[in-house]
């Protein structure tokens, strides 16, 4: 028996491959099974004034993603010995990943990627895991999709349902259960699971709080490629209902990508503006891993270098919105804020290259195990993680 902790990007690709292969799993996920379009009622505010974006449910932090499809880390994980090009052809296969067709490009994108062009930038329209025969772009990815168009990782639990795999909804694992460093099972408050096999998928904020609890030193580092959304006014563009981040333009460490915020409705309000009058791009810097995770806080304060970047950014943004047709004048920025939660049971330091623990049978495959901060959307990679420890596990 292997018993699954979450089942989000990381427990739901590693409980169908190991289900495929013909393992008995269970998944145990604190939230309950919900429909996507309504993810948005299951965002976890944290006790402490980081602005850290997450959802507990099954299917975990997917539901609410922008169905950005990218490669990350690559180079990173091959030092470290870890080859995933094979994952990652597999997994954009599976996710029939592509970047949606032109007519799926609303005006503010498009007159986004035209200044972008115009300035110099090579600006590309980004790879989606998103069914454009589905999709009717309405700009609500990040709440839940309506038509249920984007991969979530819902799909992959019911795939493994095929093959037998149990999912336990709204139970919490609150410890680990390991006796002279072997795993024997979890617990959620009374209740005892018993397994050999433990792998968990709880995301980098919840990872560390377990491992913890027996002995492991995690949690010491975290990064959560913070970011911030530039915008202005450009009166009646309606960009707040096109595909958000729907274009891309990477720099060595930090990405602009076009996004609509409410947060700047908040500021520009006072110039008469509405929703629809209202533009944006999204700066995402690679944030060094300088937080923490404690048992009641998370803690990321900006270091030198994220602040540099995120200014870098901002101007970049700045100066595509004004060839974009944006007043300078109405210029604002949100605060910053992080949806990448990751690096708390990095790889070479609480796991090793298989993903193992010191405990024997004890596996993370999460957020947590990046070394360092991807920069870029990570759920690919840990798809292609996940993907990779099941080959492990099978032989
Ligand atoms: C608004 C937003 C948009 C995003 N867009 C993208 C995007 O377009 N592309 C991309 O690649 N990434 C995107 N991300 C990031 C991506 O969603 C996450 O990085 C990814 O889902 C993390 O995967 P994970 O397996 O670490 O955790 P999660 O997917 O969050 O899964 C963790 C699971 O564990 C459960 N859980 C938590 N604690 C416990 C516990 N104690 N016991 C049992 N279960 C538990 C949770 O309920 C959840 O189901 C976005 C994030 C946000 C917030």
């Amino acid at each position: 028996m292997v018993i699954v902790v979450g089942s989000g990007a990381g427990g739901a690709t590693i409980a169908m491959e190991l289900a495929k292969s013909g393992m008995p799993v269970t998944i145990i996920e604190k939230g309950p099974y919900i429909e996507p379009k309504k993810a948005h009622k299951c965002y976890e505010t944290l006790k402490t004034n980081l602005d850290l974006l997450k959802t507990v449910c099954v299917g975990g932090t997917t539901l609410v993603s922008a169905g950005n499809a990218v490669r990350s880390s690559e180079d990173v994980l091959k030092d470290m010995g870890i080859d995933l090009r094979e994952e990652f052809d597999e997994v954009e296969r599976e996710l029939n990943v592509n970047a949606l067709p032109d007519s799926h490009f609303g005006n503010g994108t498009k007159k986004i990627m035209y200044a972008a062009k115009s300035l110099g930038f090579d600006i590309k329209k980004m790879p989606k895991f998103i069914d454009p025969e589905q999709c009717e772009p309405c700009g609500n990815c990040s709440f839940g999709c309506p038509n249920d168009a984007k991969w979530t990782a819902i799909k992959f639990i019911e795939e493994a349902k095929k093959f037998g795999v149990k999912i336990i909804e709204n139970t919490p694992v609150t410890d680990l259960l390991a006796i002279k460093g072997e795993i024997m099972g979890v617990r959620s408050y009374d209740k005892v699971f018993t397994s050999d096999i433990v792998i968990l998928s709880p995301g980098a904020v919840e990872t560390p709080r377990l491992l913890r609890k027996t002995g492991i030193k995690a949690g010491v580092s975290f990064f959560m490629d913070t970011f911030v959304t530039v915008g202005g006014i450009l009166r009646d563009i309606e960009f707040n209902e096109e595909v958000q981040m729907n274009a891309l333009i990477e720099f060595d460490d930090f990405i602009l990508s076009p996004h609509f915020s409410n947060y700047l409705l908040q500021e520009l309000q006072k110039f008469g503006a509405s929703k629809k009058d209202i533009i944006g791009i999204m700066v995402k810097i690679k944030d060094e891993t300088s937080g923490r995770v404690t048992e009641k806080k998370v803690i990321k304060n900006n270091t030198l270098n994220d602040v540099k970047f995120l200014a870098r950014g901002s101007a970049i943004a700045g100066s595509i919105l004004a060839e974009a047709g944006v007043d300078p004048k109405t210029f604002v920025s949100t605060h910053p804020r992080g949806a990448h939660p990751g690096g708390t049971a990095p790889i070479g330091k609480v796991v090793d290259k298989n993903l193992e623990t010191e405990i024997n049978g004890l596996f993370v495959v999460d957020a947590s195990v990046f070394p360092t901060s991807p920069g870029v959307p990570p759920i690919l990679t840990i798809i292609a993680l996940a993907k990779r420890l099941a080959k492990y596990l099978k032989d």
